[in-house]
């Protein structure tokens, strides 16, 4: 590549737990920087480097957020191996688009050469929009090692990467390539003759290669390696013998599953709603003051009579005639002269000159207007009313111009927040809008819950979608019923591009298993070009949740995401995963704070049963004791299919994977997904 060229960037992401907290133990991006400034001072430059803890998530935030700067080279070092912790090729795997399984061939064959135990670096190398991502060992020798083994051949493969003319890059064949590389024709290259034909024909996108999830993945062992097995892709139209036949998703914990939901779900946008029932369920974006005071105008707490009182009136206490009537109705008076009284009703406005009221109590009636039909005289029984009793004053609930909600503040239902704003005469206000979540079921066994008839063999009525869109307007949000789609490619593809103008949330339930006909993966995928940011989680029941985002333009031309969770079909499972993982995405888009369900501490009102292998989320029925705390009580049989398992339950206990049982009497935590029944 001749200097003339604008250099290309690198980054640099050590991935160490002992790093992260100490940076001066580092030794990796010393070693990494000498590898450009020896073999590519002038062509590179190093735009970043930064030192990651071993955690899918935080390892998948550095690659894409140097991806989305366009880096030309991101490489990472550490957590190749096979430790527990290890998890970078987990990480960055599922992040590769184009597979580059050459340039591991040669980091792989460089280190073979310095010793066997390189068999145990699980490295993996690709592109990922115009970026070329490279996971190297991370011990500094051997990462130093690898680069250089390859490094010589990156600056060509970014350019390419980076949208570089191919023809034209390689016209002049493949010798004056290897000259421009400074790498002789038939010099080894990590060990192995660099032959022409292979590294160089490029964008023949090939769906397979997200084979490398197959290191400390707990749940169901699986007894051959991937490589023993066919040639794998998630393409459907290559047919069942091609499909996966191991889960390519790395397996999140679900407080790393939260982490991706959140990361990735678009923070909420504003409207504008005048201030009527359309209001309730929504929180605000911005402050409101309050555009007049409440009272408006000095009015009386009592029925009684109006009275001027104070250290220049004599006495309250004696028998004054009846000047005027105040009601509570929109009017003027005169002014209220020494010696006069006012009869006045509860929340009427006091005449002016007026300074308190006498309860109609504290007087009697002494005579009446000629006709009979009015008070003339009233008779004040005491002299101690002081300045402004029984009033209240002009701006005494509500000052005009004070701040009276916040934004973030959220509009209930229990009628509050909304009697404020109408206090004050507030129009209209500005919130966040909450979501349109679109439901649909997937798979050509599924029927409608409602068809007559009975079901023919293999059928099953429909329980997800009905249940979901329940949950969805109860949990106050909006939902779009999208239908049943059958296991047909095309199908899902078409149903999923229309929600995507529909909705700002889609779920889908079913097809996200291991099955020849789940499709949901790669639709999302490779037709719908979304990016999926888990596809496994270890959880019970729930496993196969999968969450994903789908770029599309918005009206304005603007780029949004909008947001997939594809939960696994087994309704029990489907419901828990709802209520899991969808609810906090539906809040953070709604403004809502905080996200998800309460947790609270329970006490049990039984023994259950631990899942040895996965964190479990078991349906109960939460009630609030006589004794102050709140009992648990287990809704029976958990298998996923069993949706009966939520019937009454208004909480998930989340009991950690274990051996044994844990003991009535003992406390857990819970999530509340509905209210809280009384016990009493
Ligand atoms: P799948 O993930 O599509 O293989 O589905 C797993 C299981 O859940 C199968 O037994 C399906 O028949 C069942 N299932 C899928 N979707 C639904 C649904 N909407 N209602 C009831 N059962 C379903
Ligand atoms: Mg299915």
């Amino acid at each position: 590549m001749a200097s003339s060229q604008p250099k290309l960037t690198a980054a640099i992401l050590i991935i160490s737990e002992t790093a992260s907290k100490d940076p001066s133990t580092d030794k990796c991006i010393p070693a990494l920087s000498q590898v450009f400034s020896d073999l590519g001072s002038s062509n590179w430059t190093i735009s970043t480097t930064t030192i990651i803890p071993d955690s899918i998530p935080a390892i998948q935030d550095a690659v894409l957020k140097a991806c989305d700067q366009g880096i030309n080279l991101i490489i990472t070092s550490g957590g190749t191996g096979f430790a527990v912790k290890d998890v970078t090729p987990e990480a960055v795997g599922p992040l590769i688009e184009k597979q580059a399984p050459g340039l591991v061939h040669g980091m792989l064959a460089s280190s073979l050469q310095v010793t066997p135990f390189a068999v145990m670096s699980r490295p993996v190398a690709g592109v990922r929009g115009s970026s070329l991502i490279l996971t190297l060992p991370g011990s500094p020798k051997g990462a130093k090692e690898n680069l250089e083994a390859v490094f010589k051949l990156l600056s060509h493969a970014c350019l390419q990467a980076s949208g570089g003319d191919s023809r034209q890059m390689h016209s002049g064949g493949v010798k004056k390539l290897e000259k421009e590389a400074g790498v002789g024709g038939g010099e080894k290259v990590g060990g192995h003759s660099h032959g022409h034909g292979h590294g160089h024909s490029h964008g023949h996108g090939h769906g397979c290669g997200r084979d490398h999830g197959h290191g400390g993945h707990h749940g169901p062992k699986a007894h051959t390696a991937p490589e023993d097995r066919p040639q794998q892709s998630n393409d459907p139209s290559q047919g069942p013998s091609r499909r996966y036949r191991h889960s390519p998703y790395p397996m999140l914990s679900v407080k790393d599953a939260l982490q991706q939901i959140d990361l990735h779900t678009p923070s909420p946008t504003t409207i504008t709603l005048p201030v009527n029932e359309s209001l309730v369920g929504h929180v605000l974006a911005e402050d409101v003051t309050a555009p007049e005071s409440v009272p408006a105008f000095r009015a009386s707490i009592v029925d009684g009579y109006a009275v001027i009182a104070g250290p220049d009136a004599p006495s309250t206490k004696g028998t004054f005639p009846v000047a005027m009537i105040s009601h509570a109705q929109a009017g003027e008076h005169q002014k209220l002269q020494p010696g006069q009284i006012a009869r006045i009703t509860t929340g009427a406005p006091l005449p002016p000159g007026a300074t308190s009221v006498v309860m109609v109590e504290d007087t009697i009636l002494v005579s009446k207007t000629d006709d009979g039909t009015e008070e003339k005289e009233v008779e004040i029984l005491t002299s101690e009313i002081e300045v402004g009793e029984n009033v209240r004053e002009v701006g005494s609930d509500v000052q005009a111009g004070d701040v009276i909600m916040r934004k973030g503040e959220g509009i209930s239902a229990i009628g509050g927040e909304f009697g404020l704003l109408a206090s004050v005469g507030v129009k209209q206000v500005s919130v966040y809008k909450n979501p349109v979540v679109g439901v649909l079921s997937t798979g050509d066994e599924i029927v409608n819950h409602d068809r007559e008839g009975e079901l023919k063999r293999g059928e099953v009525r429909d329980t997800n979608r009905p249940t979901l869109l329940t949950a969805i307007r109860g949990s106050g949000f909006e939902a779009v019923d999208l239908g049943i789609v059958s296991d047909k490619p095309g199908a899902l593809e078409q149903t999923l591009r229309d929600a995507t103008r529909k909705a700002d949330v889609i779920i889908t339930s079913g097809g996200v298993s291991m099955g020849e006909l789940d499709l949901l993966k790669p639709t999302l995928e490779r037709q719908l070009g979304g990016s999926i940011h888990f596809g496994r989680v270890a959880m019970k029941p729930g496993k196969p949740t999968t969450f994903a985002t789908i770029p599309v333009k918005s009206n304005d031309g603007s780029r949004i995401d909008k947001v997939v969770f594809s939960l696994p079909g087994n309704p029990a499972s489907c419901v828990v995963t709802y209520h899991l993982f969808v609810l906090p995405a539906l809040h953070k888009l709604a403004g809502v704070e905080p996200k998800g369900c309460a947790r609270v501490k329970v006490q049990l009102d039984g023994d259950v049963k631990l899942d040895k292998q996965r964190d479990e989320f078991h349906r109960a029925v939460v009630k609030a004791g006589a004794d102050g705390l709140l009992h648990a009580v287990s809704t029976g049989g958990q298998r996923s299919s069993r949706i009966g398992s939520f019937k009454g339950a208004n909480a998930l206990l989340c009991l950690p994977a274990g051996e044994g049982n844990i003991k009535k009497g003992e406390m857990v935590d819970a999530l509340l997904m509905g209210k809280l029944i009384g016990d009493v």
